[in-house]
């Protein structure tokens, strides 16, 4: 059996914006990889940094330092025509599909825009390009009917299908995911997560899958990345992270998963303490002032990422220690 092969590495990468307060550390030194075929998740709280790591790899935010290796190259060192070059091997599918569309522009020019600005076809020809739109309507599942119709006579389900026509028109290989579903009505949602994954078989797309949800990542992810502040927390695939996430913040996350069972009693992990600024944020764990477990060393060393198991990485002082465990037993 042939091997996955890698096709997206990340290695160190920091986002920083000037602040009139100093530096903020949207995306601070975050590390990972992804196989081919295969979709990582990125979970943590809004303004954790998610959003702002896929665009800092899309380099639709220029990121501070760091490298982004895709199918081999460090991208960041593309000039303006390389990187144009490669917008079509890399997508991105935004959360709002309302906002992300030109109200002004019909399903039909909607999807043939990205195919003419980025010198796939030649806007003078009509007939390619029908064929094309054609083409991605029947892919995502939009009826031909609605080719001249406007974002504003669409219902949510139905222009997300058009900023996936949109990302896939091109043919990329990557595509980052920010938060595809969660402004659609849930009942939308599972059908837009079933054609995503329908078309990730089909096509052999990656996909690096931001939400703060985290049973949609669950279902849809080979790995979950955790981010806090900035900082990725822990790394794990669904089955570690569910079964025994490490980081006390992850704790506190799942616990906050709702469980349909009116039986089932689960200890519910409040988080409370104030939330460190990431602007010029101090040495130290970030999850300090919020965690049960702080002791004088997390307020001073930032703990490491460290492998507690094949595969699952973890970034705190007491990861796998007897003292996380004994406390997840009392909850049990
Ligand atoms: Fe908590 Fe310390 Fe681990 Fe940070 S390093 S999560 S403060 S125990």
């Amino acid at each position: 059996m042939n091997e996955a092969k890698e096709i997206i590495r990340v290695q160190h990468l920091k986002k920083y914006f000037s602040t009139p307060r100093g530096s903020l550390h949207a995306v601070d030194d975050v590390s990972f990889h992804i196989l081919e075929q295969e979709t990582l998740g990125v979970v943590g709280e809004s303004g954790c940094g998610k959003s702002t790591l896929g665009r800092a790899i899309l380099r639709l935010h220029e990121p501070t330092s760091g490298e982004v290796w895709f199918n081999g190259e460090n991208i960041l060192t593309y000039d303006k025509r390389r990187l144009k070059q490669l917008r079509s091997q890399m997508q991105i599918i935004f959360q709002d599909p309302y906002a992300s569309l030109n109200p002004r522009m019909t399903v039909a020019q909607a999807i043939a825009a990205p195919l003419i600005i980025q010198g796939l076809y030649d806007a003078r020809d009509k007939e390619g390009l029908e064929k094309k739109v054609a083409e991605m309507m029947e892919l995502v599942g939009l009826a031909p009917r609605l080719i001249n119709s406007y974002p504003h006579e669409l219902d949510g389900g139905r222009r997300q299908r058009i900023g996936i026509a949109r990302a896939l028109a091109p043919g990329p290989k990557f595509i980052v995911c920010d938060e595809p579903v969660s402004a659609l009505d849930v009942s939308i949602q599972a059908q837009v997560l079933n054609l995503m994954q329908d078309l990730q078989e089909q096509m052999g797309l990656t996909y690096l899958f931001i939400t703060h949800n985290l049973s949609v990542v669950k279902h849809l992810s080979n790995n979950i990345v955790v981010m806090y502040l900035g900082q990725l927390v822990e790394k794990a695939t669904p089955r570690q992270l569910f079964s025994a996430p490490a980081h006390p913040y992850t704790q506190a996350l799942l616990s906050a998963i709702p469980v349909p069972d009116p039986d089932f009693k689960m200890k519910r992990t409040i988080l409370q303490g104030e939330l460190v600024s990431p602007v010029d944020p101090r040495p130290g764990c970030r999850f300090a002032k919020r965690c049960i477990y702080a002791r004088p060393q997390c307020e001073e060393q930032d703990p490491p990422l460290t492998e507690i198991g094949p595969g699952h990485f973890v970034a705190c002082h007491l990861a796998g220690g007897k003292e996380i465990k004994a406390k997840e037993q009392e909850s049990e």
